[in-house]
């Protein structure tokens, strides 16, 4: 077994860490060192739209264990890769050496402010959610431009805490993961729950500076004490400039988390499977995702075969008290094959299923095990 000597692992967060802790557990003894960005070490980012924007106490139960895994670190962004050398540069001036070298650096929220216009609120770090539950307390409207699952949780946090919201898309709620099926019903939950929401015909722009609302195509203008922008994230591949190893969709990476460069790997959020012939490449953001490619790179990084696919299409939300769970690929086809309990209580089980495609399974509302729907999708599948 061919072990390297230093691993080096670029961003400190679910990808990256359940790497280290895979490497450890398969007994690898050797230097480990992460390069991370942020202060706060490696956390969790679903509960900062679920629980941190309503409940500051809730982050001491963010941080993700680690004092088990012997790890070096070095807290400042990764500014370069020299990989014929084989060295991460850092923004405090190190030079840091690799035999195999992980790049878990994740993605960034996708912003709409023009360049140098201030005031534009997003939610990807745990500064971002602590920013936004300040602003929050203080606010009575608010617009959240996005009606993805980010959108609609920051809009639940928004409700819960008294504030009126708007949410602003180029296209109904949820409609471009789970179709017009759920999106219907989840338009008709947020209604129900006083959110407004807008279907613009084309993209919005913020307006004010600082932001003050966003300007739709018509003309018209929407003005509230706070704005959040929710609309999608972009891959952390700046560090790479000149390296060849990532493009616009993010870093490129094989059934082994492998990418171009020989003893580069990458995992969750920054990474893209090679898309099959006729496929689009694409990311799959998923928590889930990060840490099935965590264990595939690492066991990847030490020779040793993978021990799953790279890939765990599982996703969870709450939208103002209705969870949903989804165990399959996105986006769905058309409306679901077949439904199990009662939609409109938001209490079923949805599928769908198409010939020679790998079926997806969606609790609405009801509280099933994400096992057990792992279990329905296996009977379920062609
Ligand atoms: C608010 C929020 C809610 C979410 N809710 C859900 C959910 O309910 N279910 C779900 O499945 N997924 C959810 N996600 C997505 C999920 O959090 C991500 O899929 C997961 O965090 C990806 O992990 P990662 O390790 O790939 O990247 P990230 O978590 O993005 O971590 C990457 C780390 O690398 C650091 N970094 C970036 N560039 C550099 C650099 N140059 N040098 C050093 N460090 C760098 C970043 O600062 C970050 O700490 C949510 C995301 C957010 C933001």
């Amino acid at each position: 077994m061919n072990r390297p000597g230093a691993v080096v692992i670029v961003g400190e967060s679910i990808a990256g860490l359940t790497a280290a802790r895979e490497l450890r557990r398969r007994g690898y003894a050797g230097s480990l060192t992460m390069i991370g960005r942020e202060p706060e070490g490696a956390y969790a980012r679903p509960p900062l739209s679920k629980e941190v924007l309503r409940e500051a106490t809730y982050e001491a139960h963010l941080a993700y264990p680690h004092a088990d895994l012997d790890l070096a670190y070095i807290r400042s962004a990764a500014v370069g890769l020299d990989a014929s050398s084989r060295i991460v540069s850092t923004a405090d001036g190190r030079f840091v050496p690799y035999d195999a070298l992980l790049i878990a650096t994740g993605a960034d929220a996708r912003r709409l402010a023009r360049t140098a216009q201030a005031g534009e609120l997003v939610l990807r770090t745990l500064a971002d959610a602590r920013l936004i539950r300040r602003r929050i307390e203080r606010a009575r409207s608010a617009i959240v431009v996005g009606a993805g699952f980010l959108g609609l949780e920051v809009a639940s946090a928004c409700v819960a805490q008294g504030v009126e919201v708007t949410v602003v898309d180029s296209e109904p709620p949820l409609l471009r993961h789970l179709g017009p099926f759920v999106s219907e019903r989840v338009g008709a939950h947020l209604t129900r729950h006083g959110v407004r929401l807008i279907q613009a015909a084309e993209h919005v722009h913020l307006v004010g500076d600082p932001v003050t609302g966003v300007a739709l195509s018509d003309g018209s203008t929407q003005s509230a004490d706070l704005v959040i922008t929710c609309a999608g994230d972009v891959p952390a591949v700046a560090w790479l400039s000149g390296t060849g190893l990532a493009d616009s969709v993010g870093v490129a990476i094989d059934e082994r988390c492998s990418t171009s460069i020989p003893g580069v790997y990458a995992a969750g959020d920054v990474a893209y499977l090679i898309p099959g012939t006729g496929e689009r490449a694409s990311r799959a953001p998923f928590w889930s995702n990060a840490v099935a490619q965590g264990k595939v790179a690492a066991a990847s990084i030490l020779g040793e075969p993978r021990p799953h696919p790279p890939r765990d299409d599982y996703f969870w939300t709450e939208i103002l008290g209705l969870p949903v769970k989804v165990v399959g690929p996105l986006p769905v086809n058309g409306d679901p094959t077949s439904i199990e309990g009662d939609v409109d209580a938001g209490d079923a089980v949805l599928r769908w299923e198409s010939p020679g495609a790998n079926p997806t399974v969606v609790a609405y509302g009801r509280k099933v095990p994400v096992g057990r729907l792992r279990r329905a999708l296996v009977r379920a599948a062609p």
